[in-house]
């Protein structure tokens, strides 16, 4: 028989595999990324054993951010499986009062991680983004002999040193 640890993991990880990533669900409670699946603690055929429970159906689990998952878990231990509706229903209510400062918070990191990114990109950026004039006319130039004589007899060499010429790709 195969360990409780072991059950219990695989049926954490079939929620996964179901659901879709947690990290790209909203929490239940408060809408911010979610960091786990946890278990609502509902199925009438729960597992407990060996100090683990858990419920084999991915039905009875739901994606919440680390800190509402510890809140809604020591509401269990503290007043038990009847309460926990109620429980999630304060918890939501109490996250919709702080709902806009978090978008804000939200938000601001989002803008600042899309900030950083473009002036990495900024900063990586060594073709100029206006091709030099005198370089370009002699590409068009090349491009229009290529076809006019047909582009098999224009040396790849000569292509690439001309590109490179327009581009400014050294
Ligand atoms: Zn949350």
């Amino acid at each position: 028989m195969p360990t409780a640890r072991s059950e219990y993991k695989a049926a954490h990880k079939r929620v996964t595999s179901v659901k879709g990533p947690v990290s790209h669900k909203p929490c239940e409670f408060c809408g911010i990324f979610a960091d786990d699946y946890a278990y609502n603690h509902q199925d009438p055929e729960e597992i407990y054993r060996e100090g683990y429970l858990w419920s084999e159906s991915t039905v009875y689990y739901f994606p919440a951010c680390r800190r509402h998952h510890r809140a809604y878990d020591q509401a269990f231990r503290k007043y038990g499986k009847s309460a926990l509706p109620a429980v999630a229903e304060a918890l939501r209510e109490a996250a919709r009062e702080h709902y806009e400062e978090r978008r804000a918070v939200v938000e601001a990191a989002a803008d600042a991680s899309w900030r950083a990114r473009e002036n990495a990109l900024a900063a990586r950026r060594t073709v100029p983004t206006v091709a030099d004039p005198v370089a370009s006319k002699a590409a068009q130039e090349l491009m229009q002999r290529a076809y006019s004589r047909g582009p098999s007899r224009i040396s790849p060499e000569e292509l690439r040193a001309s590109w490179v010429r327009w581009s400014g790709d050294r």
